[in-house]
């Protein structure tokens, strides 16, 4: 049988520090070859990385030639707040890089390519919760990339019948890398300033509800779409996905509950606002639960529980 080599593009990143090593898990490290424009802050001896900017299509074929690589996780991307500031840069390193990947795909007759969508391709005008098929109408350039991708994907697909499978995360929230400049970073960044006792100045206003989930959850979501049989997979643009949703208030709650001292206010930042209030606040993820048979595991308490033990025990490491 074939040996599957894995290239991950953006590995450096929220989510591409954790995916990378369930990876290394589910298959050898060996198998996945782990890549980034920026540099390994922690070489990791088990890691093999390399540096790579996604644009340069020549470099990219070379690695993928190298490592005979068979399947692609394309991660890189400009987030929804870090877009806004620089939209023109923002589309062209999202679109391009996808196009690239697609292409080489393509040429090469990989067997899969991964490519995370994001819950920025709603709209004001989408239904709530959001259902699979419904008005797409992003208005970051973010969203708007998004969309086009998962279009791309689908097009591939149906064009080429290249096996792309795709997920519309909500906002992650994790404890091992810093998220990377999107609009639910909040989330994450409240658990870093309650552990260490100090207040947390919100960028949301206290009733925006978000859809969020835990990255463990959005591990096992990406590696069961991925090892799905291909005949249970009926979307090649991108799959809704729900876990969790809260707003800045119920998650504030939830982590006084165990941390009783933590102080939270309000700095609303206007732009990520905008952002947050034109995005859906709950999925409709039943098509996702049909086909590959998804189901979140945790809840905001069980999540909160688990982002204070770890940072917490991260903290005593370093003491
Ligand atoms: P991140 O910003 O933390 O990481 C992105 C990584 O891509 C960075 O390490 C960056 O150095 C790398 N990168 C940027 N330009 C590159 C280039 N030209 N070549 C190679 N690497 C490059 O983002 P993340 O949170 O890990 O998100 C990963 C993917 O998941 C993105 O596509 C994002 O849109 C999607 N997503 C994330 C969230 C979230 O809440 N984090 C939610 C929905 C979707």
């Amino acid at each position: 049988m074939k040996e599957e080599k894995i290239l991950v593009i953006g590995a450096n990143g929220q989510l591409g520090t954790e995916l990378t090593k369930a990876l290394q898990t589910a298959y050898k490290p060996s198998q996945v070859i782990a890549t980034d424009i920026r540099p390994q802050s922690n070489p990791d001896a088990d890691t093999c990385f390399e540096v790579l900017d996604v644009l340069d299509k020549e470099a990219l074929t070379q690695t993928v030639r190298k490592h005979k690589i068979t399947q692609i996780y394309h991660l890189a991307a400009i987030l929804s707040a870090k877009g806004e500031e620089n939209p023109i840069l923002t589309w062209d390193i999202n679109m391009k890089s996808l196009l690239h990947v697609l292409e080489l795909a393509r040429e090469r007759q990989l067997d899969k390519v991964y490519y995370p969508s994001s819950i920025a391709v709603y709209g004001t005008k989408t239904p709530i919760p959001a259902p699979q098929w419904t008005v797409l109408n992003p208005s970051t350039v973010y969203g708007i990339s998004k969309l086009a991708g998962e279009k791309w994907c689908d097009y591939y697909f149906q064009k080429y019948g290249l096996d792309v499978r795709s997920l519309r995360y909500p906002g992650l929230i994790s404890h091992s890398a810093p998220p990377g400049g999107g609009t639910t970073d909040y989330a994450v960044d409240i658990f870093h300033k309650a552990v260490r006792q100090e207040p947390f100045a919100c960028f949301l206003s206290e009733n925006t509800r978000l859809p969020m989930m835990y990255m463990p959850d959005a591990i096992r979501a990406t590696l069961e779409l991925m090892h799905a049989p291909a005949e249970k997979i009926t979307i090649h643009s991108s799959y809704n996905l729900g876990a969790i949703d809260f707003t800045p208030a119920e998650i504030a709650q939830a982590v006084k509950a165990l941390i009783p001292e933590f102080e939270m206010h309000y700095q609303v930042n206007p732009l990520k606002q905008a952002i947050a209030d034109s995005w859906a606040d709950a999925i409709d993820d039943q098509v996702a639960r049909q086909d590959w048979g998804w189901k979140p595991e945790y809840d905001l308490k069980s999540m909160v529980a688990d982002m204070i033990a770890n940072l917490k025990a991260k903290i005593a490491l370093q003491a």
